[in-house]
């Protein structure tokens, strides 16, 4: 523990803040927490109406243990505050043609799943784990934690990143093992839970079948917003100070030095170091504006290429059902086309594949009695590239998810209907400050990654550092927390001089 004076503050209670904030203040550093929302969590932000509960983003929690490790390093246990369940299957994969598939990591249920697709992929299956099993150790274990602050660090990582031809994409690369198309996207769809197009992004993003595989997947109970409210106890256990509702106005400068935040409440404090879990590009844009720095920075970043915007359909029906699982995609008639929609031609698109998420079947008590919760999740392009009023198209596009819904597992769904609401990208952009609506932040592209990405610490200002999806290794839990002890490691360092 470092037993010094030192002040930190950090912008945002999201997955990666929460994390970075544990740690400092594990280490002993007095840290205060100054989230804008009325509520913690970011992304994984939660509403409750009429009974339900409705968690906002994250559902699948991956890699338990770089969650647990929050509690260890203090002496607690995980369990102490947030109970976690195991999902099985991981998710049903529902094509338009009635086949289906349950995806998890018992190994003979798998066998079975994809020889009932094509018995000759089973080799091929277990030749991709190798390869998943490969770059999970070279791209998670080895470099998922590290800060990526130089491009000496860069040169280091290249010959692992040749060897693992992480040029090709995830979709490629599974190509090379697997023949049958529905098997193809059912072992590469995974790349859209953190914000990438399975046909562009690194095959280095192979690494998640292997941690899913490990790690399992996991359910909060309660739903994904108890995590975050454990969090948030855990850290003010440990003494940390959160402060909710007060958006950071202003990152305060002098010269190339951090010196303290200024609230839209003008509520103002001093700080030795201030790290943003906030949107990258609001964070230098509007946060650092005023400082050369930030404003560069912020022109620089908004060149790059950004994740896609989600539009989610939450809606709370009458009724139970046992024949749909926790996490379902309904993959729609197109893969590639649908995604050139959507990366590329920015257009909404005729047909969409749908991320169900079902938590009633795991957790009664995410709805009313005898009642389900739901939320309908589909990829869109994010505002850069779709300029529609979604005041407008949102109702529209919320009908079509339902209807789809309706006519593959609940055919009276509508009537069913006792609360329902919708989250498109502009909501992202209203509630989030995220840049363009996107809901990832920077694509993960091998040329926006490691080095590439945001740095843990900034390269000119010393004691301004960033957490979250906008830094190495990217989006998700695993990848936010993971940003959050790379960047607690070089502010300890910082702080202790
Ligand atoms: C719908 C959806 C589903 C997802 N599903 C999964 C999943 O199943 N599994 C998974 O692992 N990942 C999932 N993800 C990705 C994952 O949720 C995110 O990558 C992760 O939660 C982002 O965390 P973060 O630390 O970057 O912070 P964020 O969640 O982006 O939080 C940043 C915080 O900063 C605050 N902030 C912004 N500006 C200011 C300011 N000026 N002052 C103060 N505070 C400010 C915001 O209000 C917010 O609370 C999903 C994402 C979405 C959107």
């Amino acid at each position: 523990m470092i037993a010094n004076s030192k002040r930190a503050c950090v912008i945002g209670a999201g997955f990666g803040g929460l994390a970075l904030a544990i740690r400092l203040q594990s280490a002993g550093i007095a840290t205060t927490v100054i989230e804008g929302r009325d509520k913690p969590g970011g992304r994984a932000y939660f509403w409750e109406r009429e009974g339900f509960t409705f968690d906002a983003g994250p559902t699948v929690v991956t890699d338990p243990d770089c969650l647990r490790e929050l509690w260890a390093i203090s002496g607690h246990k995980l369990e102490e505050d947030v109970e976690l369940m195991p999902v099985t299957p991981f998710y049903r994969l529902d094509w338009p043609d009635g086949t289906k598939f349950d995806y998890s990591n018992d190994e003979e249920d798998l066998k079975r799943e994809i020889a009932k697709l094509d018995p000759a992929d089973v080799e091929g299956y277990y030749r991709f784990l190798e390869y998943s099993k490969a770059v999970h150790h070279e791209g998670y274990v080895k470099l998922g934690t590290v800060p990526f602050l130089d491009f000496k660090s860069m040169i280091k990582a290249a010959p692992a990143l040749a060897k693992q031809q992480a040029w090709l994409s995830v979709y490629a690369m599974v190509s090379r093992f697997i023949r049958n198309e529905k098997l193809r996207e059912a072992l590469s769809f995974h790349t859209l839970l953190v914000g990438g197009n399975p046909m562009t992004t690194s095959a280095i993003y192979a690494l998640i079948h292997k941690l899913e595989q490990d790690g399992g997947v996991w359910w909060t109970k309660g739903g994904t917003n108890r995590l975050i409210a454990g969090m948030v106890h855990h850290f003010r256990r440990l003494g940390g100070t959160i402060r909710i509702g007060d958006p950071v106005a202003k990152v305060e400068t002098a010269g190339d030095r951090v010196t303290g935040v200024t609230c839209e409440s003008g509520w103002h404090r001093a700080f030795d170091a201030v790290a943003s879990n906030a949107d990258i590009v609001h964070s230098y844009r509007d946060l650092l504006g005023r400082n050369q720095r930030g404003w560069s920075m912020g022109r620089k970043l908004q060149k790059k290429r950004f994740s896609p915007g989600l539009f989610v359909v939450h809606f709370g029906v009458e009724g139970t059902f046992d024949h749909i699982a926790h996490h379902t995609i309904l993959f729609g008639p197109r893969y590639e086309g649908l995604l050139d929609d959507i990366y590329k031609h920015g257009v909404m698109p005729e047909d969409f594949s749908i991320y169900l998420h079902y938590p009633t079947a795991s957790d009664s008590s995410m709805a009313p009695e005898g009642k389900s919760t739901f939320y309908a999740l589909v990829p869109i392009s994010h505002m850069g590239k779709l300029g529609v009023d979604w005041d407008v198209e949102g109702p529209k596009l919320e009908k079509r998810i339902l209807d789809e819904i309706s006519r593959r597992l609940i055919p009276d769904l509508h009537e069913r209907i006792v609360t329902k609401f919708s989250y498109a990208p502009k909501d992202f952009a209203t509630d989030l400050n995220a840049h363009l609506g996107s809901a990832f932040s920077l694509e993960p592209v091998l040329t926006q990654s490691a080095f590439f990405r945001g740095h843990n610490r900034d390269d000119v200002i010393g004691n301004f550092y960033l957490v979250g999806a906008g830094t190495h290794p990217g989006a998700g839990i695993p990848g936010v927390v993971g940003s959050a002890k790379a960047t607690a490691g070089l502010m300890l360092q910082d702080l202790a001089r």
